[in-house]
C-alpha cells in the first residue's frame, strides 16, 4: 500500500465556495485513478465571513491546530477578503491578509506564479498565440511592504497612522528586505529556469531580477544579491529591468520572459498583469513553497462581482492543486504523485483547446461545476486510454 498523503483544504470568501469544491472533485479523481492514497481534510470554512461569524474570537475553525499545518503534506486555499473590510488595516491584519499570515508561519518564501497563454485562450496581446507567452513569476513572499511586519519584531509599531483629535497627520509603511530573503528565492529562481526550456523568442534560459534597484535601499539589496547568485549560473541569463520598465515589455514582448524574480509587493500586482495576460485571472495558478511546505491558491481574489453566480473559472485553483503535487512529488520523490499533478496540467490544455466547455471570462457560458466536471472526464478518459 502507497503511503498516504494528507492534504488540508481551506474554504474562504466569495468565489471560493464555488471553486473550491471543484478542486476537491480533481484531487478524488486523481486520487482513484493514479491510487495516490490522499486524505483530503475539510475543506473547512475560513476566512473573512468565517472570522465575523464566529464573532471574532478567530479565523480558523476548531478542527485546524498549528501542529496540523505543519503536520499535512499540503494545503490548498480558496481566496479569502470581503471588499466591505478593504479599508481597515487592522482587519486586514487579522482577516484579508490571512494567506501572509501562512505563508509567513510556514516560511514559505517563493510565490511561482506561471504566466502561460495556453490553447484556445485568446490574450487580449494582439497577434499572441499558444507558446508564446511561457513564463514564471517568482514573487518573493515573506518580506517587503506585504509581509507580515511582526516577523520583524517592532516594524508594525514603526507603521502606522499618526493621528491628531481623531484626524490623520500622516501614514507609513515599513518595508524590510534581508540578505538571506533575496538569496533563497533568487536561487529558487535560478533553479527553476534551469528546470524549464527557455523563453519562447530564443529559447534561451533566463531569468529576469525586476525591481526599483538604485533608489529603494532594499531593492539595491535584491539586485545586488541577484549579481551574486548569478555568478553560480553561468549558463543562465541574467538580465534586469525595473519594476515599470517590466511592465512595459511584458505587455510589449512576452515571449522574452522565462523566469522572472522580483519582491513581494511588485510581484502582487505584476501577477495580475500576467493574469490578463494570460486570457483571464480564471487560469492563473500559483503555489506558495518553502523549503519543507507549501500551499495552493490561485493568484485572484474573492472576486465579489461574480460571486454567488456559478460562472467563476475554478481553472486558476484546479491548477494551483496539480502544481501542488507535483511539489509534493519532488518532495517526498514520488513519481506516481509527479505524475498526477503533471497531468492536471495536460487535461486543462484539453479542456481548453476543445472549447466547448469554458465559463464567460473565457467566452463561454459553462458554469463552475461544468468546467470542473471536464477536466475529471479528461483526467480519467487519459488513464482509461
Ligand atoms: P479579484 O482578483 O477578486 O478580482 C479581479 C477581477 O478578476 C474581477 O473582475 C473578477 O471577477 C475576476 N476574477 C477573479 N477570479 C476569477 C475567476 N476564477 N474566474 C473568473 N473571473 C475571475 O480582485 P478584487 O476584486 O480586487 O478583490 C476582491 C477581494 O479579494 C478583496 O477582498 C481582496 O482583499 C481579496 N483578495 C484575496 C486574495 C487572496 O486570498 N490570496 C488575493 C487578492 C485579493
Amino acid at each position: 500500500m502507497a503511503r498516504k498523503y494528507t492534504i488540508l483544504g481551506l474554504i474562504g470568501d466569495g468565489i471560493a465556495h464555488e471553486i473550491v469544491p471543484e478542486a476537491v472533485k480533481v484531487l478524488r479523481a486523481l486520487d482513484e485513478v493514479y491510487n495516490l492514497n490522499l486524505e483530503i481534510l475539510g475543506p473547512y470554512p475560513f476566512g473573512a465571513k468565517y472570522w465575523l461569524e464566529s464573532r471574532r474570537k478567530s479565523s480558523w475553525h476548531p478542527e485546524i491546530t498549528r501542529e496540523l499545518i505543519y503536520e499535512v503534506d499540503g494545503i490548498f486555499k480558496g481566496p479569502v477578503g470581503l471588499p466591505e473590510l478593504l479599508e481597515d488595516v487592522k482587519l486586514n491584519y487579522e482577516v484579508g491578509f490571512l494567506p501572509v499570515n501562512l505563508r509567513s508561519e510556514l516560511d514559505l518564501y517563493a510565490n511561482i506564479r506561471p504566466c502561460k497563454l495556453r490553447p484556445g485562450v485568446k490574450s487580449p496581446l494582439n497577434g499572441k498565440k499558444p507558446g508564446d507567452i511561457d513564463f514564471v513569476i517568482v514573487r518573493e513572499n515573506t518580506e517587503h511592504c506585504l509581509a507580515e511586519a511582526t516577523h520583524f519584531g517592532g516594524i508594525r509599531d514603526i507603521s502606522g497612522y499618526f493621528e491628531r483629535a481623531g484626524k490623520i497627520e500622516f501614514a507609513a509603511d515599513v518595508y524590510v528586505q534581508t540578505p538571506k530573503g533575496c538569496k533563497r528565492v533568487i536561487e529558487y529562481a535560478f533553479e527553476l529556469a534551469y528546470n524549464r526550456n527557455g523563453a519562447p523568442i530564443d529559447g534561451r534560459k533566463r531569468v529576469t531580477c525586476t525591481c526599483k534597484w538604485g533608489l529603494l535601499r532594499g531593492d539595491t539589496l535584491f539586485k545586488r544579491t541577484f549579481d551574486e547568485v548569478s555568478l553560480k549560473y553561468p549558463d543562465i541569463e541574467a538580465d534586469y529591468t525595473w519594476i515599470d520598465g517590466w511592465a512595459y515589455r511584458a505587455i510589449m514582448k512576452p515571449e522574452f520572459y522565462d523566469v522572472v524574480v522580483t519582491p513581494n509587493q511588485y510581484g502582487d500586482i505584476i501577477s495580475d498583469l500576467a493574469g490578463a495576460i494570460q486570457g483571464s485571472m480564471g487560469l492563473a495558478a500559483a503555489l506558495n513553497a518553502g523549503d519543507d511546505h507549501a500551499f495552493a491558491e490561485a493568484t485572484h481574489g474573492s472576486a465579489p462581482d461574480i460571486a454567488g453566480k456559478n460562472i467563476a473559472n475554478p481553472l486558476s485553483l484546479i491548477l494551483s492543486v496539480g502544481m501542488l503535487l507535483e511539489w509534493m512529488g519532488e518532495k517526498r520523490k514520488d513519481k506516481n504523485l509527479k505524475a498526477a499533478g503533471r497531468q492536471v496540467d495536460r487535461a486543462v490544455d484539453l479542456v481548453l483547446s476543445e472549447g466547448k466547455v469554458r465559463t464567460p471570462d473565457l467566452g463561454g457560458s459553462s458554469t463552475t461545476q461544468q468546467v470542473g466536471d471536464a477536466v475529471v472526464e479528461k483526467i480519467k478518459f487519459a488513464a482509461s486510454n
